[in-house]
């Protein structure tokens, strides 16, 4: 399998992740290079879809896409941690074979003792909406719920995404 891995924000100075009891751009990148790690060691092939800076927000976000749709991957998998009032995981996903990918993601996610929040609907998001290939975004948990934070180990979350998205 060939994933587009693209591990949230991370982009100064415009696409900045959420800021809570941890950065999420930090968590992101722990978990994220940690999934694209995972994935190599099982022998798939790994587009990394982020770009390493832009000024402008809607730029960022369409480099990610562009990658992904001119590397032609098989599944795009945009890594983040929510923000605001709430616990838990939750993964959203547009199509219907992403959103069965997207379910063993939460659910593999909610092992480890988050909220399962479920597969939310995606159709509003310009990463899902533009990628031509099956793909859901990861909302591994609240930066700003202690309990959330609490739980937090990139080691352990990146097995579940990793669980997730190559059992078929
Ligand atoms: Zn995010």
């Amino acid at each position: 399998m060939k994933y587009g891995i693209d591990i949230g924000h991370n982009c100064p100075p415009s696409d900045i992740g959420y800021v809570g009891i941890r950065k999420e751009d930090e968590l992101n990148k722990e978990v994220g290079v940690k999934v694209i790690a995972k994935l190599k060691e099982l022998k798939h092939e790994v587009v990394y879809c982020t770009p390493s800076a832009d000024s402008s927000l809607s730029n960022s976000l369409y480099r990610r896409v562009n990658k992904a749709n001119e590397e032609n991957v098989d599944l795009y998998v945009s890594i983040h941690f929510n923000g605001g009032r709430g616990d838990g995981t939750e993964v959203f996903a547009i199509s219907e074979s992403s959103k069965k990918t997207a379910k063993r993601v939460v659910d593999e996610i909610a092992q480890l003792g988050y909220v399962n929040r479920g597969v939310k609907d995606g159709s509003f998001l310009y990463l899902l909406k533009n990628t031509k290939m099956p793909a859901i975004l990861v909302e591994a948990g609240f930066l700003d719920s202690k309990d959330d934070m609490e739980r937090f180990n990139a080691e352990n979350i990146a097995n579940a995404i990793v669980n997730g998205i190559t059992t078929f």
